[in-house]
C-alpha cells in the first residue's frame, strides 16, 4: 500500500474547473459568464492603459535590481499608498492622520486570497476567535481558507431571494442574537461577491453599531474596490467608516485585493491591514512583526511585479488620473451590459421580474436562475455561469447579449 492510498477527495473548485470547461469548448457560440475577470467588448482580457505605460516605462530604464527580492513585509512605499488607498490618507498628512496611520499593521500579500488566508490565520494564532460569520453566500474561497485555519464557521443571511436585495433584517437579526464577543465577522468591503448587492450606508452604520456594541471583529475583504462604482472613495466608504469610529475605536482587518481593479489578476498584488484600537502605539508593529513571521515560515514575501506597478501608478498623478479613467471604462462597459441584457429579457417579455441585474453593481449579478436552469444555459446554448446563477456581467459584449438573453428566456419558459 502507498502512503496516500486512503486520501480522501478533495473538492473541486467550481469557479476554475468551470473555466477550464469553457476553454475547451469549441462552439463558436459559447461565452463566458463564469470566472470574474474583466473583458473588452471584443471579449478580450484588457492590460489597463495606466498599467501598459508603466511597464513600457519598466522595459525602458531595464532596472537590474527589479527582480531582487522584497522584504518580508513586501514594499514599503506600495504599502503606504495601498493602506492611503483603503483608508482615505492623503499623502501630506496631518498629525491626527499620521496618529490614524499608526493604527494600522500592513503586510504585502499574494493578492486579496493570500491577504484573507494571512489574516486567518494570524487570528486564528492570537486572537482565537470560536467563530467567523460568512454570509450567505459568500465568496466560496472565504469558508475553504477559514475551514483550513480550524475556525468553526457560522453563517448570517445575506441575500432575500423573494426580492432579490440584501437580506438586512435577517443579517441584523443573526449578528444581533447569535454572535458572540470575539467573533470574527466576514464583510465583503463593496460588490457582494456573488451577488451584487451591497448594504446602504445607513445599514453599514447599523452593523458597525452591532459590532461595536457587540465587540464583534470585522474583517473587511475588499476585492473591488474603485471596481464597482468607478470611485475608488466610494468603493472604501464602509472600511473607512467602521475605522473612523470612536469611542472606542474598533480593532478591524483588511483584505485588499489589486486583481480586478489594477487587472493584474496572475500577478497576486494585495495587502493586508490589521487596524489596531490606538490605545498602545507599539502594538501595530509588533503585529506586522507577528504577520512576518507567518509570511516568512509560508512564501517568504509577496511579489514584487504586479505591487511596482501598482505602487507606480498611485504614486504619480498623471499615471493616477489614466487609472481612474480605466476604471471609469471598466465600470461603465459592465453598466452598460446590465442595461443592455435587462434591456433584451424586457423585450422578449421573458418571465419574471429582472430589475435586480441592473439594481445589482460589481462584476457579478446573481440572476435567481436555478441549477436546472444554469445546466442547460451550459448544454443546450454553450453559456457558462455558476450553478447558484451567478453571472459575469463582463463576459457579456454588445455581440452576444441578444443571444444571451434569447437563451435565458428558452431555459426560463
Ligand atoms: N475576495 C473576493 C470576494 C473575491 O471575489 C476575490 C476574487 O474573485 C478575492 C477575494 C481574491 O482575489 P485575488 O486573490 O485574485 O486578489
Amino acid at each position: 500500500a502507498s502512503s496516500f492510498s486512503n486520501l480522501p477527495d478533495a473538492p473541486v473548485d467550481e469557479i476554475f474547473a468551470l473555466n477550464h470547461a469553457y476553454v475547451a469548448d469549441t462552439d463558436a457560440r459559447k461565452v463566458n459568464l463564469g470566472i470574474g475577470v474583466y473583458r473588452t467588448e471584443e471579449d478580450q482580457p484588457w492590460p489597463l492603459s495606466s498599467v501598459r505605460l508603466v511597464e513600457e516605462e519598466m522595459y525602458r530604464q531595464d532596472d537590474p535590481a527589479r527582480h531582487e527580492y522584497l522584504a518580508i513585509e513586501g514594499d514599503l512605499t506600495f504599502l503606504d499608498l495601498a493602506r492611503d488607498l483603503m483608508f482615505g490618507f492623503s499623502s501630506a498628512s496631518s498629525d491626527s492622520e499620521n496618529k490614524s496611520k499608526q493604527r494600522i499593521a500592513s503586510v504585502q500579500t499574494v493578492s486579496g486570497t493570500g491577504a484573507n488566508h494571512v489574516g486567518a490565520a494570524f487570528l486564528a494564532q492570537h486572537f482565537k476567535p470560536k467563530h467567523v460569520w460568512v454570509s450567505t453566500p459568500s465568496w466560496a474561497n472565504h469558508q475553504t481558507i477559514w475551514d483550513l485555519q480550524g475556525i468553526e464557521r457560522k453563517s448570517y443571511p445575506y441575500f432575500d431571494a423573494s426580492t432579490c436585495s440584501f437580506d438586512f433584517n435577517g443579517a441584523i437579526t443573526t449578528l444581533e442574537s447569535e454572535a458572540a464577543e470575539g467573533d470574527v465577522v466576514l464583510l465583503h468591503a463593496c460588490a457582494h461577491n456573488p451577488t451584487g448587492v451591497d448594504p446602504t450606508k445607513e445599514q453599514w452604520k447599523k452593523i458597525a453599531e452591532i459590532c461595536q456594541r457587540k465587540r464583534l471583529f470585522p474583517f473587511f475583504d475588499s476585492a473591488y474596490q474603485g471596481f464597482a462604482s468607478g470611485s475608488a472613495d466610494e468603493d472604501a466608504w464602509a472600511v473607512r467608516y467602521f475605522f473612523n469610529l470612536t469611542s472606542p475605536p474598533m480593532e478591524m482587518c483588511v483584505a485588499q485585493s489589486f486583481s480586478k481593479n489594477f487587472g493584474l489578476y496572475g500577478q497576486r498584488a494585495g495587502a493586508f491591514h490589521l487596524v489596531t484600537n490606538g490605545a498602545n502605539p507599539s502594538e501595530a508593529p509588533l503585529v506586522r512583526k507577528n504577520l512576518c513571521h507567518i509570511i516568512r515560515g509560508e512564501y517568504s514575501m509577496g511579489p514584487r511585479y504586479g505591487s511596482s506597478i501598482v505602487k507606480r501608478i498611485l504614486g504619480d498623478s498623471a499615471l493616477r488620473a489614466q487609472w481612474q479613467d480605466d476604471l471609469t471604462i471598466m465600470s461603465s462597459r459592465i453598466k452598460r451590459m446590465r442595461q443592455a441584457l435587462y434591456d433584451e429579457l424586457v423585450r422578449l417579455k421573458t418571465p419574471g421580474s429582472w430589475e435586480h441585474v441592473i439594481n445589482q453593481i460589481g462584476m457579478f449579478s446573481y440572476t435567481g436562475l436555478t441549477v436546472k436552469q444554469v445546466l442547460e444555459l451550459k448544454s443546450e446554448f454553450h453559456i457558462y455561469l455558476l450553478k447558484s446563477g451567478r453571472a459575469s456581467i463582463s463576459g457579456l459584449t454588445e455581440k452576444n447579449v441578444a443571444y444571451v438573453a434569447q437563451a435565458i428566456d428558452t431555459v426560463v419558459r
